[in-house]
């Protein structure tokens, strides 16, 4: 099968590799689509990441159809239509059995541990089918859209975390795929009024359309005063870093009303430092919290809020890509144009 290998840094081939063959346990699935992540371009550009291994598959928001299946799985059929929520908890270490597995010690995932799927067909692995991480997709979602229910997913585990309410005022930091998923879900949370802060035009004209109640150029506009004037001064209930710019962590202390919250939802780069004013956060009672990953029913519930429509999930995939033209794809995801870069096989 055809397969985009990652060799090294700014090394994605396209090569012929072995078709994989499904264990007793295991499924094969034909991809439909697989979308680029920002981590996908972060291990692109030379990023140590934890469990990518060289040379290796990269690629974990996906769906496909089962191509073929093991003799033990039953649940799965030859064409059955499916995603996959790729991060695959242990069940057993701490964090798994306290409602955590997101964050599971012994995690794995597939496009790391596992191959993923930058290929034609990407294998399941035992522990994935077993543990209940192949979801059947709902009947009216394309192939396509089920690709976004992973980044979903970790949205949705960070509304978990921050818990907007009914008449919050929300700031979210950085219009990219992750801000506009973040605004679309404060807006189903019943988010009052919805502030996106976006240095690139276009990504905010799509955050207006998405629905953000007001957008704001942070190169010409005082974003610290818009928000104040909209929450008699007193600051916004929660703000979403959907960006990873360390300077940008000492402004959300300053834009979020006392009592609220600040999600660290964005990764920085390895070895990025922020400096905090933390008397602001003691003084404040400001809470801080992070996100990573999602659990298999964050990934559920992402499924399902795309069938019913809360997620325009379809308006987000703007640029579609063959597996040749991979380093094309690759430059637009890394670049403003688009907002989610699919790889078709
Ligand atoms: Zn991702
Ligand atoms: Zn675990």
């Amino acid at each position: 099968m055809k397969a985009l290998v990652f060799e090294g840094p700014n090394e994605l081939k396209l090569r012929d590799v072995p078709l994989p063959e499904p264990g007793e346990d295991e499924i094969l699935v034909k991809v439909a689509a697989c979308l680029i992540c920002g981590t996908d371009l972060r291990i692109f550009r030379g990023a140590k990441t934890r469990g990518v291994r060289i040379p290796s598959i990269l690629g974990h928001e996906f769906a496909g159809v089962v191509e073929a299946t093991g003799v033990n799985v039953k649940e799965f059929h030859v064409g059955d239509r499916v995603g996959v929520a790729p991060v695959i908890p242990c069940h057993t270490c701490f964090y798994c059995k306290n409602g955590l597995e997101n964050v599971c010690a012994n995690r794995t995932a597939l496009g790391y541990e596992y191959e993923g799927a930058f290929a034609e067909y990407v294998c399941i692995p035992a522990p994935a089918v077993k543990g209940g991480n192949v979801y059947h997709l709902p009947s009216n979602i394309s192939l396509e859209e089920a690709a976004l229910a992973e980044p979903l997913a970790c949205c949705l585990n960070g509304h978990h975390n921050s818990k907007v309410k009914l008449g919050d005022v929300v700031v979210i930091l950085g219009a990219g795929p992750i801000g506009l998923m973040h605004l679309q879900l404060a807006k189903s949370s019943g988010a009052s009024y919805v502030i996106i802060s976006e240095p690139n035009e276009h990504r905010r004209a799509i955050a207006k359309e998405f629905g953000a109640d007001r957008v704001v150029d942070p190169q010409t506009e005082d974003l610290n005063s818009i928000v104040k004037n909209v929450t008699d001064g007193l600051g916004a209930d929660i703000i979403f870093l959907a960006i990873g710019i360390p300077a940008l962590a000492q402004d959300a202390l300053t834009l979020v009303k006392k009592g609220g919250t600040i999600n660290f939802f964005a990764g920085f780069s390895v070895g990025d430092k922020a400096a905090l004013d933390v008397n602001l956060i003691h003084y404040n009672e400001i809470k801080i919290t992070g996100t990573s990953a999602a659990r298999r029913d964050d990934y559920r519930k992402a499924l399902d809020l795309i069938a019913k429509g809360k997620v325009k999930a379809s308006k987000m995939i703007t640029h579609r890509f063959p597996l040749d033209k991979a380093e094309e794809a690759f430059r637009i995801a890394g670049s403003s144009q688009g907002i989610k870069v699919a790889i078709i096989p």
